[in-house]
């Protein structure tokens, strides 16, 4: 009889069965989450009848039966559920009922035989029989439908449902249903390794129809040899390696040592069909993927019904296998899994971290500091993602420079391709300097027209004050509060972040006049909505009056980084500047860290005010990290600076620099990151801004784009600056995989200034991470 949870009666079931196949017989509804249903006839025979859910198409049951179809042909001696026709020689056997409704299904022959997870424990023997028949099937199927031609649909669109392990993401939205958070910082790492290891490489890996189901309740034995698959139900088009990654995160749950188990499994796999070395790379990821998924969907049932005990069967044994491969490096884990493969899938990584930072103390200035408690030894970096020496990705939400992505390739292949062809200077004429120049002063307003190139933001800084002061022939200059704009001597001058910090010695040159910043959250003018743009710049002219003389100019970060990630209210610089020109300076604007469409509304930071400077200074983004910087102002600034004296920067504007820097452009545009750091920065601003209402810490939000600061502080009254939280919380960040940093006269402002490509759910991965990390901090002893 059909249980209580079933949706049909066995009237309803006998009908289907006579009308379609011209028998039934004593029907009952098998354990699982889909409705299957065994039927008994008088003379002992067996069969199951699986009913077809929605999603479950003709289309799906087609394939479903193909597959069956092609591996009984190609003699693998298992037993298949094969497929029985109904009397009109169709699969599928429908049914319209009274009401209407039309029920699918097909009926399968029973296949005899003890699940795995009955016949436990398993022999090395049965994990390589596993293994073969896997790799056999695997490539039977890949023979017998082409990648892409496999359709779940009419409309032809491949089939996926909520097990699909290339979907695997869309469960991480959900982690936030499990209530203990233990349990949710292990499932943030599984999707966090997912998101950095399987799908950078998803796509290149070999494709095609699988079973997509190999649990240990599918898979049947006899004598410690596999006897027979059972249930095709969830069999899709998908990278080949899920079918072994699924059936390892299984077979492996009731394993002491599952690496073994897995290493025994994945050995005799490759024997039959050659593992590829990315394939290996995402075994390890993939499984902790699939267990999660199905911790996930468990809780979900949980929530909807709790009393159908057999849908958590494997539950605690996931959690279980869960709390031990977290625990474990994905590279010490890639390599365990290799162990019976000829592959190695990670190369030499060098020196450990302790012996590394022995090697430094030795060899590198001390100044020189590496960041974190911990510090970190990077291996590889990718997209949004940097890998360490043990191959854990982290989130790099940090780290502008990258900006179109670590190693993104199109700009490593321009460098490449370029480094190969030429590299000379500008003493020579080639195409690639005058083309950048173009390119960079088609992104600016039309009178910023002539371009110098030099190699780092210190540099490019100090020729704009050169410059200025040429063209002035005054040397007085102005600059921000707590503004840093490079380690040259005259650059360290004029940066009151580092006079004025640890080991500074306070303002060391007359001709350095420290204007307030502009900020919104503690400055004087806070209280101000209207006007507080104009009086922060009114104060500007303020301090021009008190020089007495003309100045050379007013250099300036469009929003200041280094002073806290603040953004200067309206007006500001339309006001400030004002004074600057009046007095006979030139505006220098430093897009060093906020330019190249970070802060997605343009292209550059000043536009935000809907001011022109006269000099732009160009570094860190303008390269993806290869070393290069520019300054571009007015022809007439330009011509004033070639007094005689000829301009000559070695590297600066050499056709490398050029090809990469165009390749930056190239890809900005092309991948459209400017609109792309507009939403996901304004998604992240609106998260961080709930997190605001639950955490008292969080003082201030506030950003735009990809340029965005979280100020903490004690006490929201008086503004106490929460420095060592801010620390504290940096470095919990990191160790669960997400990369920031502090900054602000206080240091404690939380800096996010990712590469443009994060995605939307590493966003929200951020902010979820980042809620149960504050949590725990309030709720943590003192
Ligand atoms: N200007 C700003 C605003 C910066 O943030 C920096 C570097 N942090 C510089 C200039 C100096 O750039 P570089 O380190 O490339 O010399």
């Amino acid at each position: 009889m059909p249980n209580n949870n079933s949706l049909y009666s066995s009237q309803t079931i006998t009908k289907l069965m006579t009308t379609e196949y011209g028998f039934s017989g004593e029907i009952s509804r098998l354990a699982g989450e889909n409705e299957n249903y065994l039927i008994k006839k008088e003379d002992g025979s067996c069969f199951v009848l699986k009913l077809a859910d929605k999603e479950t198409t003709a289309e799906v049951i087609k394939i479903e039966h193909l597959a069956v179809d092609q591996l009984n042909e190609a003699g693998l001696d298992i037993n298949l559920p094969r497929v029985i026709m109904t009397k009109t020689g169709s699969v599928l056997a429908c049914l319209k009922t009274k009401d209407k409704k039309q029920i699918r299904g097909r009926l399968l022959e029973f296949v005899e035989g003890k699940a795995w997870c009955e016949s436990l424990p398993a022999k090395v023997k049965q994990l390589e029989d596993l293994g073969k028949i896997i790799a056999k099937m695997n490539i039977v199927l890949s023979f017998i439908v082409q990648p892409g031609s496999i359709t779940g649909s009419k409309n032809g669109s491949k089939r996926t449902h909520h097990w699909d392990l290339a979907r695997a993401d869309q469960h991480r939205s959900k982690i936030s249903i499990i209530d203990n958070p233990k349990r949710r910082e292990i499932l943030e790492w599984v999707f966090h390794l997912y998101a950095a290891i399987v799908k950078p490489l998803l796509e290149s890996l070999p494709q095609s129809l699988i079973h997509g189901d190999i649990n240990d309740d599918n898979v049947l034995v006899a004598d410690h040899k596999i006897a027979g698959i059972l249930d095709f139900g969830d069999c899709l088009e998908n990278p080949t390696i899920c079918d072994l990654a699924i059936a390892l995160a299984y077979h492996t749950l009731d394993e002491g040592d599952p690496f073994k188990a897995a290493a025994t499994i994945i050995g005799s796999y490759h024997k039959v069909r050659a593992l590829t070395m990315d394939e290996i790379k995402v075994i390890f990821p993939l499984m902790c993927a699939r267990l999660a998924v199905s911790v996930i969907i468990s809780a979900q049932r949980k929530k909807i019904d709790p009393s159908q005990k057999n849908w958590f069967v494997s539950e605690e044994r996931a959690w279980k296998k869960l709390e031990i491969f977290s625990k474990t490096n994905p590279a010490q884990a890639t390599i365990l899994l290799a162990e019976k493969t000829n592959l190695a899938p990670f190369e030499d990584s060098g020196a450990c971290v302790s012996e590394l930072l022995k090697t430094r103390q030795k060899l590198i200035a001390p100044s020189v500091s590496p960041s974190y408690k911990k510090p970190l030894k990077i291996v590889r970096g990718k997209g949004q993602y940097l890998y360490d020496y043990h191959g854990r990705p982290f989130l790099d939400l940090y780290n502008n420079v990258c900006h179109v992505g670590h190693c993104h390739p199109k700009v490593v292949e321009a460098g490449q391709k370029q480094m190969a062809i030429l590299n000379t200077n500008t003493r020579y004429l080639y195409d690639g300097l005058t083309e950048y120049a173009q390119r960079l002063c088609d992104t600016l307003p039309e009178e910023l027209d002539t371009c110098f190139f030099v190699n780092s933001g210190s540099e490019a800084n100090e020729l704009a004050l050169r410059i200025a002061r040429t063209y002035t022939h005054q040397k007085d200059i102005l600059v921000v509060d707590n503004a840093y704009h490079g380690h040259t001597s005259s650059m360290i001058d004029i940066s009151p972040y580092k006079f004025m910090g640890k080991g500074g010695k306070g303002k060391p040159e007359p001709w350095v006049h420290v204007v307030p910043v502009a900020d919104g959250y503690r400055g004087q003018f806070k209280g101000q909505t209207e006007d507080a743009g104009k009086s922060y710049g009114n104060q500007v002219g303020e301090i021009i009056d008190t020089i007495g003389t003309p100045v050379a100019g007013f250099i300036t970060e469009s929003l200041l980084s280094c002073g806290g990630q603040v953004i200067p209210p309206n007006e500001y610089f339309k006001t400030a500047f004002k004074h600057v020109r009046d007095a006979g300076g030139l505006c220098i604007t430093d897009e060093v860290q906020t330019g190249f469409g970070r802060v997605g509304s343009h292209f550059w930071a000043f536009e935000l005010q809907n001011v022109v400077p006269d000099i732009v200074v160009m570094g860190k983004p303008i390269g993806n990290g290869h070393p290069m910087s520019a300054v571009v102002t007015r022809k007439e600034i330009a011509n004033s600076f070639a007094n005689g004296m000829e301009f000559f920067a070695t590297f600066g504007g050499n056709p490398v620099s050029c090809a990469i820097g165009m390749a930056v452009l190239d890809v900005i545009k092309e991948e459209g990151l400017q609109e792309h750091a507009r939403k996901i920065g304004a998604g992240m601003i609106e998260g961080l801004n709930v997190l605001k209402g639950k955490h008292d810490i969080i003082g201030h939000v506030r950003g735009i784009g990809l340029f965005i600061g979280i100020e903490l502080v004690n006490n929201r009254d008086n503004l106490v600056p929460a420095t060592q939280k801010a620390s504290e919380l940096v470095n919990r960040m990191k160790e669960r995989g997400i990369l920031l940093g502090t900054d602000g006269p206080f240091n404690n402002v939380i800096k996010i200034k990712p590469p443009m490509v994060i995605t939307k759910q590493d966003a929200d991965m951020f902010i979820r991470v980042l809620d149960d990390e504050l949590l725990s901090m309030e709720t943590a002893p003192c």
